[in-house]
Parts: C-alpha cells; structure tokens; sequence
C-alpha cells in the first residue's frame, strides 16, 4: 500500500461526478447489478452521462447496486488520460492494462483473484479492500465453479472465510483514500467493497512474454466458454447465471 503516492494526480485532485457528468458523451453502458462473484450474473443498460449524473452527490440511492466495471474510461473520454500519470507507477517496459471501476456506495466486488499483478489507483471516494493471502481460499475448499476469464472467484466472502478458521494472518483489511495506491500480486484473494461512491483505476501489469502467455491462456479458455464447453450457465458474463 502506497499511502498518497498519486496524491498529486490531477485527476485526484480535481475530479467530481459532476465535473465528469457534465464532460461525458451520451455512449451505452452496461452496468453490472449486485454481486455477480456470488450472485446471478445481471446487467441494467445506461449512458454513461446518466450514470455518472447518478453518482453525483444528493443524487438518489436507487442505483446502490448497479456497477460500472473493467470499464475503458479513457477510451469514451480520451482527454482525461492527461489527469492521469500511470506511466509513473509502472515499471519500465511492461505491458499494461487500464481500467476503470465507477460505482456508488455500497456497490461491491465479490472475493476473486486475478492471474497478473496489478497497480489500483484510488481517484475519488473511499474503498474497502479485504485481501486473503495466496491458497487460502483453496486450502478451505471455497473455490467457486463459476466461470470468469480473467478471475477466479470464491464461494464464501473474506468475513466468513476469517471466522471459520483462526486468524493466523492471512486476512488483511485496508481502506483506500483518494490518492491511494494498492499493489495486488496475482493469486491473492480480494474483495472489494465502495464505502462512498468511488472511481478506481486498475492496471494488470507484467513482463511482455508474461503478459502475453496469459492473454493467449485467457482468450482460449473464453473460446472454450462461449463455445459451450466450458463454464456453460455458471459464469459472470452471460445474463441469467
Ligand atoms: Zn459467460
């Protein structure tokens, strides 16, 4: 945890929901509804100007669940990469990937683990990450089925996995402020949770070779899954599972 490190970031220092809204173009979104680690897999259809505007403060609460994620923020509003200074966190000569989580208080990402490192930057709101170290969640037997191509999730939330064994350190809790960035080496377990309503940069990151075998990895297995052979109505990208 690297407390205020992106503190200096013009994205952290001025950024709002209602800046944003007022900026972003009319494009679709979807949005992920509840928690699809956990839960169904179920997606409501937005703009992203309507979300945003959503999320501003004094808005209304019904939208509590309702989840923008692995979202190409700079893609739909390219000029904002220049609030942004990732190339000074990342090391040299590494492949990375950028993208954005928006959502509201109370919206939250079941326990999972990504198969790349990645660097979070905390831009707007406050977070709450709940981190299990590496075969934790495999040595108790809470390994969820369910398919997802960039993650493996967990049956059971961090919370109850920690009050069925004795805590021996492998829990760790931290709340992310604005300005805040978060190592998550590959294969340790998350769950995520917005205290405020949040914006969240996450870069997977690695060596080229490295980074490139496991999208290799990644795209056959989806081949696989949206060929029916794999994960078939248990997976966090089709409606209805
Ligand atoms: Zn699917």
């Amino acid at each position: 945890m690297f407390r205020g490190l992106a503190a200096n970031w013009p994205a952290v220092k001025h950024w709002t929901f209602t800046g944003l809204a007022g900026l972003a173009p009319d494009m679709p979104v979807q949005l992920v509804s509840g928690d699809r680690e956990r839960g169904s897999t179920k997606f409501v259809e937005s703009t992203l100007r309507l979300y945003l505007e959503s999320l501003q403060e004094g808005a209304g609460r019904e939208n509590q669940s309702l989840y923008l994620k692995e979202f190409d923020l700079l893609d739909a509003m390219p000029r904002l990469r220049l609030d942004l200074m990732h190339s000074e966190i990342f090391p040299p000569r590494s492949i990375r990937s950028l993208q954005s989580w928006i959502g509201p208080a109370g919206a939250r990402t079941g326990l999972h683990h990504d198969y790349l490192d990645n660097l979070a930057v905390q831009v707007v709101g406050r977070k709450r990450f709940h981190l299990v170290r590496p075969g934790t969640v495999e040595r108790l037997g809470a390994v969820a089925a369910k398919y997802d191509s960039w993650a493996r999730l967990s049956r059971i939330g961090a919370l109850e996995l920690a009050a069925q064994v004795a805590p021996q350190g492998d829990f760790l809790a931290v709340d992310l402020e604005p300005g805040d960035v978060l190592y998550i080496p590959a294969r340790w377990w998350h769950e995520v949770l917005n205290l405020t309503p949040c914006i969240l940069f996450g870069g997977f990151y690695g060596p080229p070779a490295q980074v490139l075998a496991r999208w290799a990895w990644v795209r056959s297995r989806d081949l696989l899954h949206h060929a029916g052979w794999l994960g078939l109505n248990d997976c966090t990208c089709h409606p209805g599972n």
